[in-house]
């Protein structure tokens, strides 16, 4: 049967991504929250947005990378198109990943690059490569003589979650998305959407809800991360830089005016509340590290929230007993998903 009408519960990163995919080829979507459009609790509004293929590879499998792969090749032209349907900018870089490690940590960097040269495809492996410290200092002058070199991650990018989504939000009010806001989903099943305030019907009906779909999949958890973001004069990256360390991998990703996004501690724990102290100064010391003048850098939030993932750490793309679930995006939602949703639009939308 022809599908006219789509609804979908959850307006996470998934759930956006979708509903404005289906308007775009010409169907009738109703899109379901539990949360206000701008609400900052959802992963994806909390995430980092770090589009590391290749540095992912080294605690994902190769489903994942070739996720990414393809979702790399798809995020220039959706940004380009979501720039013209919202009349918004989206901050989007892809000038590669600087890692680096302080002396006592260089094991961790040398093993680093071996599990990811095994693991890389043969045909990727030249976009891995060691810099030294004149190469690191043309790449990232503010950290010239603060390391002895580094490795380079080509075609790796980053892009700012929050301008994402205010333009996917802004996208899809203007394809005529009937979005209904603050309403729980309590079950999706093949003939529509049971909410408290009675049941949707639509031709195809699909599950984003992240954790919140756990009621009808119990193998979904929770796993906690936090991030800071600092906004710091002082300092200027061109590109996402990850720090090798023993206890935690840190990563500050930079956004537009100063701003930097460090994060992210991962935490067997479906704890969502706020950032513990302990993570904040394991986050911040790390951050001090990298250059003394992150010192001065004001902290402009402290967030946390939970990833929606499955027992293999997989993204899962599923159709059960009619109804289409999308979840499981662990880590890599940004990475990941315009290759999932890019599939499962072209399902729905023939
Ligand atoms: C700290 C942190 C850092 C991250 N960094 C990165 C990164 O650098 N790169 C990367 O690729 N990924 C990163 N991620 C992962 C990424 O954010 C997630 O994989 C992605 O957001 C998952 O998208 P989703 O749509 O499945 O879930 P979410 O984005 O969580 O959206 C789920 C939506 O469903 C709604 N919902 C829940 N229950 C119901 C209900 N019953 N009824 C209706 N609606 C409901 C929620 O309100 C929410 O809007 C990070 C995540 C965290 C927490």
């Amino acid at each position: 049967m022809p599908v006219a009408h789509v609804a979908i519960a959850g307006a996470g990163l998934a759930g956006r991504l979708l509903a404005w995919r289906c308007l775009r080829a010409g169907k009738r979507v109703s899109l379901f929250d539990a949360a206000a459009r701008d609400d900052q609790r959802s992963a994806a509004m909390t995430a980092a947005a770090m589009l590391s293929p290749l540095a992912e590879l080294a605690v994902a499998d190769a489903d994942v990378f070739a996720l990414a792969q393809r979702s790399m090749a798809l995020w220039p032209a959706w940004i380009a198109e979501l720039v013209e349907d919202s009349g918004r900018s989206v901050y989007f870089r892809q000038q590669g990943t600087l890692v680096v490690s302080h002396a006592p940590d260089a094991p961790m960097l040398t093993r680093f690059t071996q599990v990811l040269q095994h693991k890389l495809p043969a045909d990727q492996r030249a976009r891995l490569r060691h810099v030294d410290a004149a190469e690191l200092a043309l790449l990232e002058p503010t950290l010239a003589g603060r390391f002895g070199g580094g490795v380079f991650l080509e075609g790796e990018g980053q892009l700012a979650n929050d301008e994402l989504m205010a333009a996917l939000a802004i996208a899809l009010d203007r394809r005529g998305v009937r979005w209904v806001e603050r309403c729980a989903v309590e079950s999706v099943r093949p003939q529509g959407l049971f909410t408290a305030q009675g049941v949707v019907d639509a031709d195809l009906t699909i599950d984003t809800r992240g954790v919140g779909a756990r009621a009808d999949w119990p193998a979904l958890r929770g796993v906690r991360g936090e991030v800071i973001t600092v906004e710091c004069a002082g300092v200027t990256l061109h590109r996402p830089v990850r720090l090798m360390h023993p206890r935690y991998q840190l990563y500050i990703a930079p956004r537009p005016n100063q701003r930097f996004v460090v994060g992210a501690t991962e935490l067997e724990s479906e704890d969502a509340g706020p950032t513990t102290l302990r993570s904040m100064l394991e986050l911040g010391s790390a951050l001090y590290s990298l250059h003394p003048a992150f010192g001065e850098a004001r902290v402009i939030r402290l967030a946390a929230a939970l990833r929606p993932t499955l027992d293999d750490n997989c993204p899962a793309l599923v159709q059960r007993e009619g109804v289409w679930h999308l979840n499981g995006l662990y880590r890599h939602g940004f990475l990941c998903a315009p290759a999932l949703v890019d599939r499962l639009a072209r399902d729905i939308n023939g």
